[in-house]
């Protein structure tokens, strides 16, 4: 049985597609993905040995060696161009997960369709989007073991379309379709931050401010008002 997490991922997977799971780990992804009958084949990249190992061993394990390709690189390096046409990245910090995409920005000339599961900083993997002509086209988020994640779905378009200019920063940090949703994880998340950003800052007027801590505590202060303002 699959994480709701990655479930969530794999079922924004085009039926047929020929996958890359950059990051696969144990491969439970494109193996799943694949006895479930949305995929053709997979490339399941893994850049640590460790991982490595395990995902060929679950490949194995479960009979798909002929259709799922365990390959270990860095990023994108472990597919070929027009070789696939979606790509997950799952279980990582939105910083690695923007990172991996420019780094191997020419391998996605012929893929349609990214799915992307950052565990913090999505914002980073929003602006990234953004600034290279993928079109979110769909986001949930979603609760685990106490844990709250969020799932950005990208095609090939024009990175600005789902934004509305007026409150496009506030977008980028929670995300157009969750803001618009507003379900109750997303309230709880984003509550959550608030209460943590003013317990920081808390802290910081504790002991004497520095330039350095003033400057945090307006970051913070500029981050909290805005977030406030759309949730009202
Ligand atoms: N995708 C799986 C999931 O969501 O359950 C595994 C997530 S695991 C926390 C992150 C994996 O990404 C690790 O196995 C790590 O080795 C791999 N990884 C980190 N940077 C990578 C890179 N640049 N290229 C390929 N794999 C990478």
């Amino acid at each position: 049985k699959l994480s709701k997490r990655l479930e969530t991922v794999v079922s924004f997977i085009p039926k047929k597609s020929k996958l890359a799971d950059i990051g696969s780990d144990h491969a439970y992804l494109p193996c799943y993905a694949y006895l479930h009958g949305y995929i053709t084949k997979a490339v399941a990249g893994e850049v640590a040995d460790g991982p490595f190992r395990s995902a060929q061993k679950q490949v194995e394990k479960t009979g798909l060696s002929q259709v799922i390709f365990v390959r270990k690189g860095d990023g994108l390096a472990v597919i070929e161009p027009d070789e696939v046409d979606c790509v997950t990245v799952a279980g990582m910090g939105g910083t690695l997960i923007a990172h991996i995409l420019e780094n191997g920005k020419e391998k996605l000339s012929g893929v349609q369709r990214l799915i992307l599961q950052p565990n913090v900083g999505a914002h980073v993997v929003r602006n990234w989007l953004i600034s290279h002509g993928w079109e979110l086209v769909a986001e949930r988020i979603l609760e685990e073991d106490g844990q709250i994640y969020e799932v950005l779905v990208a095609e090939q378009g024009n990175g600005l379309k789902p934004y509305n200019h007026d409150h496009i920063e506030a977008e980028l940090l929670l995300g157009p379709f969750l803001l618009k949703e507003r379900n109750d994880i997303f309230l709880k998340k984003w509550r959550s931050e608030l209460e943590h950003w003013k317990k920081i800052i808390a802290q910081l007027e504790e002991k004497a401010l520095t330039q350095e801590s003033m400057k945090k505590k307006q970051e913070l202060e500029r981050k909290i008002q805005l977030i406030e303002e759309v949730l009202r």
